[in-house]
């Protein structure tokens, strides 16, 4: 039997709080075939790994359905967690179309769009209609209360008291069955299912507030002398719902602006290509490009799909993709990444990606899956939100009843019955758990798409934690903090051979080696002119050099410790020589001696020094991990400032030296190249993959540096230390809003201050707390990543 559970990202509709997620996660979960279930309620999306065999998702919607909640299979290609899932599988995989699933719909990140949009509207005449309401409300109140110290108007008529008497229940029947319809199906389904999310705690609050005040006002003769019917609600209703309204319009427009990431990298995409077919340029829409297709792509347009140049040359601006703005030279050969923009040469492409691989799609998806995923620090949030309400509705039950018992001791019991009802309604309100489930994951979708924007790809919002705790950066020596590109400055024979027999001896080897010291030897006896001489039984001797037999002579090339290996002792002088001007000795050796000497030198990143001392500015520790000789090593670390050298490291060692690190307490980042670093990115705390061209092991680390550049190092610290702290000023200012609001709204200084929050206030505060924590989520989208570390 095949792996059988799946993992899909769907879209969850009728969501709009931390509650509703724990609920639906609760529900779904307990259904058998469902392994596991995250929900968002920033991203609105569930991602579920259930097994398609035992459970369909029309069952798990029939299960959430009742409670107002559904579930939508999105149209966007997700990224499954399981090997199979190569293909598109809203085409693919049948339990979303066929016979038994028919419930599910797809839709579209355009409908999606569009339905909230319409949502949005929907607010907005809802908003058109309370505001005049509430003002009038309000006006009523301040009139009633008579908050009125400067005597500017008089105290409220008989007449004008009527009026509002019989106005009042006339606006709150209509705010409350109209445009509070959510919040009394709220209600219904805690009366029917026993789930409660925050629209239950304001239906309970508000129609509670209603109904009390009905029973006042139609039965007003005959409690006349046991209550007070004057003191009804109709106000707070009003004030209340309308708040709230107002603050889910406010929340709702700014979520919009929070996805604008995704839109802007989903608008990067190309329609439709040119391409050669039949000896004839046509042009097709974009899904009909196949990998082998030749496309044609003028200046000023965007690159189709992910391909090589086969004709021309160019430079191409592809800032969309890595953040860069300087416009990357290409010549025949050189890889094209999709939606960047061919600037001036005519160029002839093959298409070598298509579809879900090219590097955008991929992207996109990536950004999609850590926009959705939760940072650890969240779960705290979700904990509490989970019990939260039923907590609540408990507390209010019981202050309205010690109102009732202990209040009514103190003052006559229509009194303390006002009160009690003030307390119940207030708690209800301002307790909603909503700022608090909207506190990290609007953070969090900010910050993965501030990331994007700049070329810096975050895997997970566990990554993008993580990074902002690190305290030591371990780098790769060869082409992160070095160009790469080594080249052969001195050659040294200590044999009868001369240089240039050396030299080719040397690069005949290395023309069969995949290391970037080879490319250097090669090249140089190209310069030379000279021939390449046939090898057999070549061997790649990792980390240390290799082997190959030239006319039935064996010989090793690679450094000191290659020919140590075979009891050979490289001559001190000379490799210090060369070690203590930063070049990379390499030894050349017979079976029974030394031959002769080669040094190679690779040029420092020009932004190197700069970069490490940012890092430093921000309190982070930098340290270079090589195979290269010690010397060597040193010497270039102190010409760019990095605190500690490792070097001399096998391959396979590097992965313990970052465990090492580790364990000493530090919070290690490893930045490499991804490929060949990968075992040492999976180690460290946080794997930071320096990408280049399209071939970045996207997936493999925490986080991708897209264009290559370790400028974007500083910037990724910058962004997550940013990110972290706004989640934290957000979730703050969620909790001690609540946990200074339920005491007062209870009554807690009614006693010795005579302070009751009075429970239209706490609807405004309430509407606002959530308001504000998706604006300062929003903050973040203007942050300057150059700026002073933090
Ligand atoms: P790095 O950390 O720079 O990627 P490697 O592990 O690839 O180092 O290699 C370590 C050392 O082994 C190099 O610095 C070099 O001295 C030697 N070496 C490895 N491969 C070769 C080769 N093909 N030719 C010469 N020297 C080599
Ligand atoms: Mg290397």
């Amino acid at each position: 039997m095949p792996q059988v559970n799946q993992t899909k990202s769907l879209n969850v509709i009728g969501m709009h709080c931390a509650s509703c997620a724990s609920i639906i996660k609760r529900k779904l979960e307990g259904l058998s075939g469902i392994e596991k279930c995250e929900v968002n309620s920033g991203t609105e999306k569930a991602q579920v790994t259930y097994n398609p065999q035992k459970v369909s998702l029309s069952r798990m919607n029939q299960e959430i359905d009742k409670l107002g909640y559904s579930l939508e299979v999105s149209s966007q290609p997700q990224n499954v967690t399981q090997e199979h899932d190569q293909m598109d599988h809203t085409q693919m995989d049948p339990s979303f179309h066929a016979g038994h699933d028919m419930m599910t719909p797809i839709s579209s990140d355009a409908s999606i769009k569009a339905r909230k949009l319409q949502e949005l509207n929907q607010l907005a005449t809802h908003i058109k209609i309370t505001v005049p309401l509430i003002a009038v409300s309000v006006f009523k109140m301040i009139w009633e209360v008579g908050a009125n110290p400067l005597g500017l108007w008089s105290a409220m008529s008989l007449n004008a008291q009527n009026f509002f008497h019989y106005l009042l229940p006339i606006f709150a029947t209509y705010v409350l069955f109209v445009i509070g319809l959510p919040y009394l199906q709220g209600v219904w389904r805690f009366i029917k299912y026993r789930v409660a999310n925050m629209d239950t705690l304001v239906g309970i609050g508000t129609s509670v507030a209603y109904i009390y005040s009905f029973v006042l006002s139609a039965f007003s003769i005959q409690l006349a002398p046991f209550l007070n019917t004057q003191h009804t609600y109709y106000d707070v209703v009003i004030v209340v719902i309308g708040f709230i309204t107002i603050g889910k319009y406010f929340e709702a427009r700014s979520k919009l602006k929070t996805g604008e990431a995704i839109e802007k990298l989903l608008g990067l995409q190309v329609k439709t290509a040119l391409v050669i077919r039949k000896g004839e340029q046509v042009e097709i829409s974009i899904e009909q490009v196949v990998v082998g297709d030749i496309l044609i792509v003028k200046p000023g347009q965007k690159i189709p799909v992910d391909g090589e140049i086969v004709d021309g040359a160019t430079s191409i601006d592809e800032s969309m993709i890595t953040g860069e703005s300087i416009p990357v030279d290409k010549k025949l050969h050189d890889v094209v990444i999709g939606a960047t923009i061919n600037k001036q040469g005519s160029l002839k492409i093959k298409a070598t990606k298509v579809g879900k691989d090219t590097m955008l799609s991929q992207i996109i998806t990536m950004v999609e899956t850590a926009q959705g995923s939760k940072a650890p620090i969240e779960h705290l949030a979700d904990q509490i939100s989970s019990v939260f309400v039923p907590v609540v509705l408990v507390f209010a039950i019981i202050t309205l009843v010690l109102w009732l018992i202990i209040g009514s001791q103190f003052m006559p019991f229509s009194q303390a019955l006002t009160l009690g009802i003030t307390s119940f309604v207030g708690i209800l309100v301002i307790a909603c758990p909503c700022a608090m489930g909207l506190a990290t994951p609007t953070a969090v979708i900010v910050g993965v798409g501030k990331a994007a924007q700049n070329g810096i790809l975050i895997k997970n919002a566990e990554s993008l934690q993580k990074l902002s705790g690190v305290n030591y950066l371990v780098m790769d020596k060869t082409g992160t903090l070095t160009k790469g590109m080594p080249e052969v400055t001195d050659i040294l024979s200590t044999s009868d051979l001369t240089n240039n027999q050396i030299l080719q001896l040397v690069a005949s080897l290395e023309r069969h080696s995949e290391h970037p010291l080879a490319q250097a030897v090669v090249n140089k006896n190209q310069l030379e002119k000279q021939s390449f001489l046939d090898v057999k039984d070549f061997l790649a001797i990792e980390g240390k050099g290799l082997r190959g037999s030239l006319d039935g002579q064996m010989y090793l090339v690679g450094n000191t410790s290659l020919v140590a290996d075979l009891g050979l002792t490289a001559d001190s002088k000379i490799i210090s020589n060369f070690t203590s001007q930063g070049k990379t000795p390499v030894v050349l050796a017979g079976k029974q001696q030394i031959l002769g000497y080669l040094a190679i030198a690779d040029t420092i990143k020009d932004d190197a020094v700069q970069v490490v001392a940012r890092l430093h500015q921000q309190g982070i520790k930098v340290a270079m991990l090589t195979g290269d000789h010690q010397q060597t090593a040193s010497y270039i670390a102190d010409q760019i400032g990095i605190d500690t050298v490792i070097a001399e490291v096998l391959p396979g060692g590097k992965a313990k030296e970052i465990n090492k690190l580790h364990s000493t307490g530090l919070k290690v980042a490893m930045a490499g190249d991804g490929i060949n670093d990968a075992p040492a990115l999976a180690t460290a705390d946080v794997g930071i993959a320096m990408g280049t061209g399209t071939d970045v092991a996207i997936e493999s680390a925490d986080i991708t540096l897209l264009g290559g550049h370790i400028s974007a190092l500083p910037k990724a610290i910058v962004l997550s230390r940013a990110t972290m702290r706004t989640i934290k000023q957000n979730l703050f200012w969620a909790f001690f809003y609540n946990v200074i609001g339920i005491p007062i709204a209870a009554g807690l200084l009614y006693p010795i201050f005579g302070i009751l929050l009075n429970p239209a206030l706490a609807g405004s505060a309430m509407a606002f707390s959530s308001v504000s924590v998706v604006l300062n989520a929003l903050k973040l989208k203007r942050l300057n990543l150059l700026q002073e570390p933090i």
